[in-house]
């Protein structure tokens, strides 16, 4: 069997620095601007980047971790706007399809379609989505998640058991923060359950190269005009500490 190395990209530089923390041997390497840590996290052999922001970004990140390092899986994490009004801030997305809302070359193809591959979305594969769910469920199940974070700082964000999501999700080179804006995407794709901006980006690539991939987002906004409010304070407290611990589980329960 081929020795296994799981990629991790997290969209948030703290995101990242709390899961290089948990690295054994950590190997630090800078191509293009990106600081890749190899290393292992349960004897597992991962390599740990950010993958700066916006589609083209996270594209080149996860080539290079296909190429240079040779990873067997990719597991993003990072934070997203919520779309569908049933998702609370401190809620977690596993994705299960990735569109590009910013796709559009009509009248040559349909609206979403990227070119080439004849497809308008990116399924993630059952057994990855499957993985997510069997860590992320005895995080909430067990108020995991509260206890590494601390009651006080999750009723500061008005989070209280925070629930998770299996479903679509939305990237595109825009930050949303617009009511109207929000809407219009719930009306053009009305499955999508958060927005975000490299999600499906990272999708494509790992789509064209047979990698799998797990995509999960923590909603840190409702991609409204409160979505600036407390943003970097949401990730400072509350997303970090969920990447940090969702990880964890995760590579104990990937066999
Ligand atoms: N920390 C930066 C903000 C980065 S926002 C700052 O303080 O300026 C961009 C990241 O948040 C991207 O990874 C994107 O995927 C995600 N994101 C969170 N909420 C979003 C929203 N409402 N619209 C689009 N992307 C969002």
């Amino acid at each position: 069997m081929t020795q296994k190395t799981i990629g991790i990209m997290g969209a948030m530089p703290q995101e990242i620095e709390g899961v290089i923390a948990m690295l054994e041997n950590p190997v630090r390497k800078v191509i293009g601007m990106r600081a890749y840590t190899s290393g292992t996290i349960n004897g597992i052999d991962v390599v740990v980047v950010f993958s700066r922001w916006g589609k083209v970004a996270a594209a080149a990140t996860v080539a290079t971790l296909i190429h240079v390092f040779n990873v067997t899986g990719v597991i993003f994490t990072g934070v997203a706007g919520a779309i569908d009004p049933t998702l609370n801030i401190g809620d977690i997305v596993i994705a299960k399809r990735l569109y590009q809302h910013d796709m559009d070359a009509r009248p040559l193809m349909q609206q979403f379609e990227i070119p080439l591959l004849g497809k308008t979305f990116f399924e993630c594969d059952a057994s990855g989505i499957e993985k997510a769910k069997d860590a992320i469920t005895p995080l909430i199940i067990n108020n995991g998640l509260s206890e590494a974070i601390g009651a006080d700082v999750l009723a500061e964000f008005g989070i209280h058991t925070p629930n998770l999501h299996i479903g679509d999700i939305a990237s595109g080179d825009q930050f949303f923060a617009d009511n109207d804006q929000k809407l219009k995407l719930n009306t053009v794709l009305p499955t999508i359950l958060c927005v975000e901006m490299e999600g499906a980006a990272v999708a494509q690539v790992c789509f064209e190269h047979k990698i799998p991939f797990i995509i999960i987002r923590t909603i840190s906004d409702a991609a409204d005009h409160t979505s600036h409010i407390d943003f970097g304070k949401f990730i400072e407290k509350v997303s970090n500490s969920y990447s940090i611990n969702i990880i964890k589980h995760l590579l104990s329960v990937t066999e």
